[in-house]
């Protein structure tokens, strides 16, 4: 792509695997500068290490090792990379997830502590962590994108995923209504609604019924790669500062 995002400094969580990585990928060729956000160490160093195999005139990209779901630690750590990179961030994906699909009456209720503790509440702790540089370059006149990955599931029906579903609702409302909060400021807030993609966001499911039911909703909705919502994200944050792509439905074709 284009070096359309020249000068921009972005941070994505969930960036060690599937659309975070992808999106840190899409960001770093279009010229940004990126700083990546995960648990696992190895997995952001893997990213980052592919980053600078492909565009090896990026500055390397700086990992934040950390939970989303632990705010202060997490405002901590973002303001030591801040420090680090010199440079306050513009464009900024609270990507981070889990799903546990299980039936609620039988769920290990620490999933849906897991579920909510990152989906929410982590997505919460990213925009605390960074508001404040995003509202300044939008002060500025400069673009500020906050891009929340939520999911097609919070508009669906799915036996076994109530939590999950409820925490992609929570995670769509909350962007739409902190665009009322933002938007006058010049932060460009979008809700990403993704349908199948090719991620590990259901490896780590427990229950074996769910994990079966998904396998089967994979072969009737093949999923498209994390590089299709990684060019969604990269060509929203590239248009001109005054216009917002609010809200993007971003959908593998065969999924009705
Ligand atoms: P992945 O599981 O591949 O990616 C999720 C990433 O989030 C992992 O790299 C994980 O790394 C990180 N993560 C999880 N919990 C935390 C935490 N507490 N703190 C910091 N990082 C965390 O799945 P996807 O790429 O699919 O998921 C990205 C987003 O996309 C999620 O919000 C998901 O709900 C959403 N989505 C995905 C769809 C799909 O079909 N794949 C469809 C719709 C929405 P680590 O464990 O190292 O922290």
């Amino acid at each position: 792509p284009p070096q359309t995002l020249t000068g921009r400094v972005a941070l994505v969580t969930g960036a060690g695997s599937g659309i975070g990585a992808a999106t840190a990928l899409a960001l770093a060729e279009a010229g940004a500068r990126v700083a990546l956000v995960g648990r696992r160490r190895d997995r952001l160093v893997d990213v980052a290490e592919q980053i600078a195999h492909t565009v090896p005139a990026a500055p390397p990209a700086t990992l934040i090792v950390g939970d989303v779901a632990d705010i202060r630690g997490l405002i901590e750590a973002v303001r030591h990379a801040r420090t680090e990179m010199g440079v306050p961030f513009d464009l900024v994906c609270a990507n981070a997830g889990s799903m546990l699909a299980a039936p609620i009456d039988s769920a290990d209720t620490a999933e849906w502590d897991t579920m909510i503790s990152t989906n929410v509440a982590g997505v919460l702790a990213t925009v605390r962590a960074t508001v404040d540089d995003l509202t300044e370059a939008g002060a500025a006149g400069r673009a500020a994108d906050l891009v929340v990955t939520s999911s097609i599931g919070a508009h669906l029906v799915l036996r076994g995923y109530a939590v999950y579903t409820a925490t992609k609702a929570a995670v769509t409302h909350l962007g739409t209504n902190l665009r009322a909060e933002l938007g006058p400021r010049g932060v460009r807030v979008r809700v990403v609604e993704p349908g199948m993609t090719e991620s590990e966001l259901g490896d780590h499911m427990s229950d074996p019924d769910a994990r079966e039911w998904l396998a089967r909703f994979a072969i009737e909705n093949p999923p498209m790669p994390a590089s299709a919502i990684a060019e969604s994200i990269r060509w929203s944050a590239a248009l001109p500062v005054g216009v917002n792509v609010a809200s993007m439905v971003v959908l593998p074709t065969g999924q009705g």
